[in-house]
């Protein structure tokens, strides 16, 4: 692997991190603290026009096609800055993607360029039920072909920007009788079809601007058409994308690791105690060691899973390595950095208690720590 980032990786990286610092920072704690829809929205639409809606994605279609270490570059950019937005970002370029892998001509050309432009705000991905969480093939939302619909009934939840997506990937069984997660297919959902409504959003802990929904399918009617890739096959589908995405939840979440300790790193260098910097104490320079180190780690194994996603080659072990890493390291960037600032890092003086509560759910969304060590470990062995 080739460790220097290409002039148009470079220059992606320097626009992802000069759009953060002047657009989405200033706003950050506000949609925090609001959850302002506006200026969620706002910020969605000023990263289409920058291209970081289809990182991944054939210009063909609207997108940039610029690859996924773009896409992991730009992530950790956004990340630091605002966490809420990244997120919506990371899904809504994993949706054109899935939707760029298994549609029909048709349906790229239908769905792929509003989600790239930012005629929709995003794009959601709907695969979580109450039984299905790590488990996903235990769905049983069911899709059943009458005529020239599918006919959708059952519920999905903490489905992300659900109340402002103009489409949805959601998958239901299409065989009962198949083995698990054999009789999976995969749909192209729109807001407006009939029988579908969104649920309330959920109260969070962090990323609170990024709404978390239900999704509720009573004869739901899907056209025909609308089915991704081959009918029965949709849950090679989703582990296929959830790959993908990991690198974009992880590249944010090390993103927010970042801006911990970015933060922490300047405050100890001017709080005094006992008459000096607490920075001279080698407790806090040990935190500051260990914490980049592992920062940078995770940089890099984000980076060669992207890498071997760019080259066409297997990336799944890699990608949940990187996911894996990446956000247990920045969970404990945030942990120390609240510990490195004191009392005042437990108040909103400061934003590390926001990024605190930001990262916890990196280790949970797109499946936990536990689940990357089950995917590592049954590569490993074969
Ligand atoms: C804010 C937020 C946004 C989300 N956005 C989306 C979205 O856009 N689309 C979507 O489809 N889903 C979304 N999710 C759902 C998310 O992917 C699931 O919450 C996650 O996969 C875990 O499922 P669960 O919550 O049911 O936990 P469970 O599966 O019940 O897990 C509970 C605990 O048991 C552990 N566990 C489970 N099975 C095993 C095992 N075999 N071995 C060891 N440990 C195990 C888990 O690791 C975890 O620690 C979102 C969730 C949140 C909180």
């Amino acid at each position: 692997m080739d460790f220097e980032l290409n002039e148009e990786q470079r220059i992606i990286q320097e626009m992802a991190a000069k759009f953060a610092r002047r657009e989405l920072e200033p706003v950050a704690a506000e949609l925090d603290r609001t959850k302002d829809r506006d200026i969620l929205k706002a910020n969605l639409k000023k990263l289409a026009e920058l291209g970081f809606m289809g990182l991944n994605v054939d210009p063909e279609y609207g997108g940039s096609g610029a690859g996924s270490m773009a896409f992991s570059l730009v992530m950790t950019e956004l990340g630091r800055a605002c966490a809420a937005t990244a997120v919506t970002a990371s899904v809504t370029n994993m949706v054109a993607e899935v939707i760029q892998a298994m549609g029909t001509e048709e349906l790229k050309n239908k769905y792929i360029p509003p989600l790239c432009s930012g005629e929709y705000p995003a794009g959601s991905f709907g695969l979580t039920e109450t039984c299905a969480g790590s488990d996903p093939a235990a769905m049983r939302t069911s899709a059943v072909l009458e005529g020239d619909f599918w006919v959708l009934n059952g519920n999905k939840i903490f489905i992300s920007s659900a109340e402002y997506a103009g489409c949805f990937v959601v998958w239901a069984v299409t065989d009962k009788e198949a083995r698990k997660g054999r009789g999976i297919s995969a749909f192209l959902v729109e807001p407006g079809f009939p029988g579908f409504m969104v649920g309330r959003d959920e109260h969070k802990m962090g990323q609170r601007a990024s709404s978390t929904n239900e999704l509720i399918f009573e004869n739901c009617q899907v056209p025909r058409e609308n089915v991704l890739g081959k009918v029965n096959d949709g849950f090679r589908i989703a582990v296929g994308e959830l790959a993908g995405g990991r690198i974009g939840i992880g590249s944010m979440s090390l993103g927010i690791g970042l801006a911990a300790m970015d933060c922490a790193t300047r405050y100890v260098q001017e709080r005094i105690q006992f008459d000096k910097p607490i920075a001279s104490q080698q407790a806090i320079q040990w935190m500051i060691a260990d914490n980049y180190t592992r920062l940078e780690a995770a940089r890099l194994l984000l980076l060669r899973a992207a890498y071997l996603k760019d080259q066409g080659k297997h990336y799944s072990r890699e990608a949940s390595m990187g996911k894996l890493y990446a956000t247990e390291s920045a969970n404990k960037a945030c942990y120390d950095a609240i510990q490195m600032l004191g009392g005042y890092g437990y108040t909103n003086d400061f934003p590390v208690e926001r990024f605190y509560r930001d990262v916890r759910v990196t280790t949970i969304y797109e499946g936990t720590s536990e689940i990357q060590r089950l995917i590592i470990a049954r590569d490993l062995l074969g």
